[in-house]
């Protein structure tokens, strides 16, 4: 038995899937476990996790995940997580709350700054200060403001947020419905009206219960040695004993008969456009299944095949049924879950009107019967498998580093006391299902009738608008707040008022300079001076581009091909924003060979997926009225030997694309209307954002139209397409479509691995000379009606303020303006300085101050754009005087130097981001679009690391522009948002 830095070696396992040796290892002294993967990955990860069950509503686990990062013995400042934002090389730094289990993950491609991170972050789970204040100011308290007694605390206005989520709220009683005698019965992110009732002391013992070595879980993953992993982690644990910590997750019993659940949720009363029936086709059913362990291998890989041949892509039987019965808008219900110890599934329609809610359980029921009696297509299997499988060899995470993912992974085995490793690999397990299916099992058959058709362990949730909910809570909160009044008297008032002073005066207060300086961290000088290089070599091929980057891409060819939207605003501006349904519209309406359904399975079998999207942005060095870059990007991805398939899937889709089925469109329309209203309230500084940018460059206006209220607007209108319009706009798509499709200006983004790049190449080059060499235009009905046309610059009915009111007892506040425009010269300081106001003022204002859950600053280099934004906040006046008074803060700011270096040091992180080969392969395209090439991007790092204070504070002057010129737009509560306009604001509805 091995033993290093007081663990023990328990087992060692090689995974080949994932190119790591991974170690089970058990500290000696307090029963800590540590699971280590040793590979090449420089994008490193640590995290440490911890069985945290809630022991009810009051989001005691959620709360504690913000304040242990409040301060703690070796770091005793304000926050020190923000200062490791402020300044570090992060690619990853977050915190998680699950209904089980709380998790501190961190990630760096650089080992020092690694390490930086490991140590704070370890001695804020083990050695928090925890002061009451900090439980008052993440999680709740009472508080005399003008008068009246009012509920405060960033972790109660963002679980407030997410209860405005019709959505958010579904997926939460869906798994409470499934799970009533466990954990997962309760919500351990807080439900807004108990989060009141969590004291200081059940605060302070829930730490003591849980954060303690024996129940801790860590993990690493990376290039980094392992011996110094093992070694840090001891010296972390030292002083800290054994201790049994009581906090296995129960299996929930078995129902014995199926349970319904029927709720409300709120819609705003009084919202301008809300009249009585709009509300009724607002219902949403789900039906949940109960499902074995996630630690169940077999189980867990069938169901995630079974997840996708039923619900993955449009063309999938159970999605099908569900929307070609015109029930309801879109699907709804989350699939499948695989995060908890036993899984769910959940499926279901949303956008159903109240009376036709009884007929959406049978329409489940009766499409999983036929497949389970009449047998599944090979072909829809085939599909099925293919997609999960080339989801797994690709391993693409996105933005999460992959290490990340695989800790999470290895928790649904390991937390409830398995093995962490065989959830890591997947290969046996693969075979094992594909085996099965080559031996003629009938397999999904069987699964579809024992887990869902015969599984009485489930139920059905009903969720339905109801206006007179929001009053009625906030009625409840109300006469909370005045019977606590009267419990306190007079004395007990003034003392809130008292202690609320003293928190304001504590959160004003800097740090001291001593206690900022413990926080380890990198140095401008351990930089690299040199940005990273992404290979790109262009090639002209007639009227085309190739962009090829040389890349290890595991045996995947990343396609994207960017049709240049020019022509297309020049002649037919109006038609931008029909831009994004017509993407969809290539996928999912068929062409004339195939019907969509065969086109769908068609690129499930041989791809792993094709994805439009639409790209607006101005060039590097142009004013912000230039003519922008806008391009429409097919985005696809194959193994080697699918390439010849997905050009084959690709030029079919362009070139024979069937546009003239009326209700296929129209379900589209509805489809993308519904995916955009979900995403509304729980995105709505994205909303905010996108309105305020349309107004200040044509590429913001752009990107509105396609992607902001307009957007929305815009597909509320077209789902609603009368027969008598229809022909319009069918010549529209058409228009469209022979206007886009062309090899003209095209440039073709060709990512893959160097030793077959010359093949594909060549496959490229012969596809591109199928495209039309021209656009072409349609003769035909100009059609598309004047309710539907708007010039596109300068923004028409965007007005200087403006207020969309939505359900939510929360707001998204922002403030705009054209730095460009008011005479900013550009320069590298600027990134530094808005991260200085970033992490800096506007969280100490906004957030810390104002209770919002989150505040930021965006500043688009290209454009000149800069804007103010808050999240899930429960001011607006507030903020925008904020907001006002933040170009002073920064060009008064004393900024000390070691301030400065942090920044710097952050902006640089921003620089060097870590990217997947796909994403450096789009980063590089973009790049190359827009003119902002290598030397531009040195430059700008020479410019971050050369920031002087006195750039800083040009910026902060260049910024009092703001409180003269900003433009406004709010996303938010109709009561906060009258409170803060005036006559000049134009207030509509969003919903
Ligand atoms: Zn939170």
């Amino acid at each position: 038995m091995t033993l290093a830095h007081g663990f023990r070696k328990l087992e060692s396992r090689e995974i080949p899937e994932i190119h790591t040796q991974a170690t089970l290892w058990r500290h000696e002294a307090t029963g800590a476990q540590l699971l280590s993967l040793v590979n090449e990955d420089e994008n490193k990860v640590f995290g440490v996790s911890f069985r945290t069950p809630p022991p009810d509503g009051t989001g005691v686990a959620h709360i504690l995940e913000h304040s242990v990062l409040c301060g703690s013995r070796r770091y005793p400042v304000k926050e020190p997580f923000v200062e490791l934002i402020k300044g570090s090389l992060n690619t990853f730094l977050n915190a998680f709350t699950y209904p089980d289990k709380t998790c501190y993950p961190v990630a760096s491609a650089n080992l020092a700054d690694l390490h930086n991170l490991i140590d704070v972050y370890l001695d804020a789970v083990f050695h928090p200060l925890l002061p009451e204040r900090v439980l008052r100011q993440e999680g709740w308290r009472a508080e005399p403001d003008s008068g009246a007694l009012v509920f405060k605390g960033v972790v109660l206005n963002e679980m407030k947020g997410a209860y405005s989520s019709p959505d958010d709220l579904l997926s939460v009683t869906a798994q409470r419905s499934l799970f009533p005698d466990t954990v997962y019965g309760l919500d351990s992110g807080g439900d807004p009206e108990r989060i009141p009732d969590l004291s200081y002391q059940g605060f302070i013992d829930f730490h003591k219960a849980y954060y303690h070595p024996g129940n801790a879980y860590f993990f690493f993953h990376g290039d980094d040695p392992e011996d110094a992993r093992l070694e840090r982690i001891n010296a972390a644990l030292e002083g800290f004993g054994p201790r049994d910590v009581r906090s296995e997750i129960p299996l929930q019993p078995a129902f014995t008969e199926p349970r319904r659940v029927r709720k409300g949720y709120g819609v705003e009363p009084d919202a301008p456009g809300a009249k009585a029936g709009r509300a009724d086709k607002r219902s949403m059913l789900v039906v949940n299944w109960m499902l074995p362990e996630a630690g169940d291998l077999q189980a867990n890989l069938t169901l995630q095949i079974l997840e996708a041949l039923l619900i993955g892509i449009p063309a999938s039987p159970l999605r099908k049924a569900l929307i070609d019965s015109g029930l309801g808008e879109d699907i709804a219900g989350g699939g499948l879950e695989l995060e908890l110890r036993q899984m769910y599934f959940s499926v279901g329609l949303k956008g159903v009107s109240g009376g036709r809610l009884n007929r959406v359980e049978p329409l489940v029921f009766g499409a999983l019967e036929k497949l389970a009696k009449d047998g599944i297509p090979g072909e829809v299997i085939e599909a099925a498998v293919n997609s999960v499988e080339f989801a797994l060899r690709e391993n693409n995470t996105g933005r999460y580093p992959r290490g990340l993912h695989l800790m999470l992974r290895s928790l649904t085995s390991w937390l409830y006391g398995g093995d962490p490793f065989s959830p890591l690999g997947f290969e046996t397990t693969l075979r094992a299902i594909k085996e099965r299916l080559a031996a003629g099992e009938p397999l999904f058959e069987n699964v579809i009738e024992s887990y869902l058709l015969r599984n009485p362990h489930r139920s059905t949730v009903i969720l339905e608008p109801d206006p007179a909910l929001l009053p009625a809570a906030e009625a409840r909160e109300k006469e909370r707040l005045a019977e606590l009044r009267r419990q306190l008297g007079e004395e007990g008032v003034k003392r809130l008022a008292v202690e609320a002073e003293e928190l304001k005066r504590v959160q004003e207060t800097p740090d001291a300079p001593e206690d900022l300086a413990r926080i380890p961290r990198l140095k401008p000088r351990d930089l690299a001076p040199e940005n990273t290089r992404i290979p790109c070599e262009a090639s002209s091929v007639g009227a085309s581009m190739i962009l090829a980057h040389d890349l290890d891409t595991s045996g995947i060819v990343y396609l994207d091909l960017a049709f240049d939207l020019g022509p297309l605003l020049a002649q037919r501006p109006e038609l931008a924003q029909l831009v994004p349904l017509f993407g969809r519209c290539l996928l999912d309406m068929g062409t004339t060979r195939r019907s969509y359904v065969d086109m769908n399975m068609w690129i499930a079998r041989k791809t792993g997926g094709v994805d439009p999207l639409t790209l607006g942005s101005s060039m590097l060095g142009a004013r912000a009225e230039a003519p922008p870059v806008t391009r429409f990007v097919l985005r696809g991805k194959a193994t080697l030997d699918n390439l010849d398939a997905l050009l084959e899937i690709l030029s079919e889709m362009l070139l024979e694309v069937r546009l003239d089925d009326r209700a296929r469109f129209k379900q589209l329309a509805l489809e993308e209307k519904a995916g955009m209203e979900e995403r509304a309230i729980p995105a709505g500084h994205q909303m905010t954002a996108s309105r305020l940018m349309a107004r200040l460059s044509r590429a913001g206006r752009f990107n509105e139209m396609c992607g902001g209220p307009s957007q929305l607007f815009f597909l509320k209108r077209l789902a609603k397409t009368s027969k008598a319009e229809w022909p319009g706009v069918l010549a529209a798509l058409e228009t469209l479509r022979g206007l886009l499709v062309t090899r003209a200006s095209l440039v073709a983004n060709l990512t893959v691995d160097p030793a077959a790049r010359p093949r594909a190449q060549a496959r490229l080059e012969s596809f591109l000379a199928g495209l039309p060499a021209a656009p072409s235009t349609v003769a035909g009905p100009k059609g598309f009606g004047p309710a539907f046309r708007k010039p596109l610059w300068p923004a028409p009915g965007i007005p200087d303020y403006e207020a969309f009111v939505i359900p939510a007892g929360v707001n998204f506040v922002g403030k705009a303006v054209n730095l460009y425009a008011q005479g900013y010269e550009p320069h590298g300081a600027a990134q530094v300085a808005s991260r200085i106001l970033r992490n800096g003022y506007l969280w100490d204002r906004v957030r810390v101050q104002g209770g919002a859950y989150g505040a930021f600053c965006l500043f688009e280099r290209l454009s000149g754009n800069f804007a103010f934004l808050s999240y899930r906040d429960p001011n607006v006046k507030r903020t925008l005087d904020a907001f006002d008074a933040a170009a002073a803060s920064l060009s008064q700011l004393a900024l000390p130097g070691d301030e400065l270096e942090k920044n710097v040091v952050g902006a640089i992180g921003d620089l060097d981001a870590h990217m997947l080969p796909d994403a450096k392969g789009y980063s590089s395209l973009v790049r190359w679009l827009v003119g902002d090439e290598d030397a531009q991007r040195q430059r700008l790092r020479e410019e971050i690391l050369t920031a002087d204070p006195a750039r800083i504070r040009a910026f902060g002057q260049s910024l009092e522009s703001v409180a003269r010129e900003g433009r406004i737009t709010v996303v938010g509560a109709l009561a906060s948002i009258e409170d803060a306009s005036d006559k000049h604001w134009k207030i509509s509805s969003l919903l």
